[in-house]
């Protein structure tokens, strides 16, 4: 098992990560970045982003994440392929296992692992997972052209995903389990105003029906109790998301649903050098460019550290 001792490892490579990277490459920290499971992270199974300051045309989600890997990389963020699979947070240099092979030995940690979809639970949704299961209506939607799909959620995310589909299938019914929206006001409009959307309020998945492809849907209108079956070639699920912290458990401070403590107003977890970013620490605001802004106040957060507590590294 090799061995590397650095200044400063980032963990997750969305806008949280990759703007961690480009300040502290900038500060001389050398940072390396362990991209993670999903290289880019959430923006790369997005379509358009259209309110990040700085592209007034909009840009598609995948493209600005390359543009912020470029970035980082130019000033030279050594970016990498694979997972941290283990930590130990008892002592400086800290201790972090990537792929279960390699030992690194990191002075500062910056946490930016995001988050992941959450799914419903219920036995047929696994069952069917990608035989016409999807969480990322971007990524699979191309599939049921012309068909028909039904969505489940009522955020923001939901939202974009239901007009993402409208313009691929034929019909997509939007399945809202209260009577109205979490979403925003424009976002609601915008559903509301496609012809080929149908929104059931009140409205849960009892089964995914089919037995080697989605044929269907059991729905269940809470209010009333009926249940009615119709038929449909793909089912989306938009329910929300949860922090990637598993790894982190028992060493950082975290809530009941996983999300990291900071120290408010910082980047600042209980342990001194590990510092936390992006949606692995903020589940109010979610946003790229609020990502991003983590991201930069964990770099500064970590050089500080770091100045304040000379170390060698080797
Ligand atoms: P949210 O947490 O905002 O919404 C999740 C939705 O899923 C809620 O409507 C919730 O219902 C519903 N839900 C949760 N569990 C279930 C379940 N078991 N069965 C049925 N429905 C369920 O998540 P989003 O991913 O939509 O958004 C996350 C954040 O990202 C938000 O802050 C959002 O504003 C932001 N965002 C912004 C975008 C933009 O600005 N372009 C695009 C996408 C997201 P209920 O309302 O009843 O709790």
């Amino acid at each position: 098992m090799s061995i590397q001792n650095i200044e400063c490892l980032i963990i997750g490579s969305g806008p949280a990560g990759y703007t961690a990277a480009i300040y502290a490459a900038r500060a001389d920290m050398k940072p390396i970045m362990y991209a993670g499971m999903q290289p880019g992270g959430q923006l790369t199974i997005t379509t358009d982003v259209e309110n990040y300051p700085g592209y007034p045309d909009g840009i598609m989600g995948p493209e600005m994440m390359e543009l912020f890997r470029k970035q980082a990389e130019r000033f030279g963020t050594d970016v990498r392929y694979g997972m941290v699979t283990k930590v130990d947070f008892s002592q400086r240099p800290f201790k972090i296992e990537v792929d279960e092979s390699q030992q690194l030995l990191a002075e500062t940690v910056i946490i930016a692992t995001g988050a992941s979809a959450k799914w419903l639970g219920i036995p047929s949704e696994q069952k069917l997972n990608g035989k016409g299961v999807s969480a990322c209506a971007v990524c699979d939607g191309f599939f049921f052209r012309g068909k028909e799909a039904a969505i489940v959620g009522a955020g923001d995310t939901a939202c974009e995903e239901a007009s993402y589909l409208a313009k691929i299938c034929s019909k997509v019914y939007m399945l809202v389990r209260r009577d109205s929206f979490r979403a925003s006001k424009a976002m609601q409009h915008r559903v509301q105003t496609t012809p080929n959307i149908e929104i059931l309020f009140n409205t849960e998945t009892d089964e995914i029906l089919g037995e080697n492809k989605v044929e269907g849907m059991r729905i269940k209108n809470n209010q009333t109790g009926q249940t009615q079956e119709i038929p449909i070639q793909g089912f989306f699920v938009a329910i929300g998301h949860q922090p990637n912290t598993d790894v982190f458990k028992g060493w950082i401070d975290m809530d009941e649903t996983g999300y990291i403590k900071t120290l408010p107003g910082t980047s600042k977890t209980n342990i001194e050098g590990v510092f936390a970013c992006g949606d692995a620490q903020d589940k109010v605001y979610r946003q790229a460019v609020t990502a991003a802004g983590s991201g930069c106040m964990a770099a500064l957060d970590a050089e500080r550290f770091l100045a304040a507590n000379k170390h060698a590294v080797a």
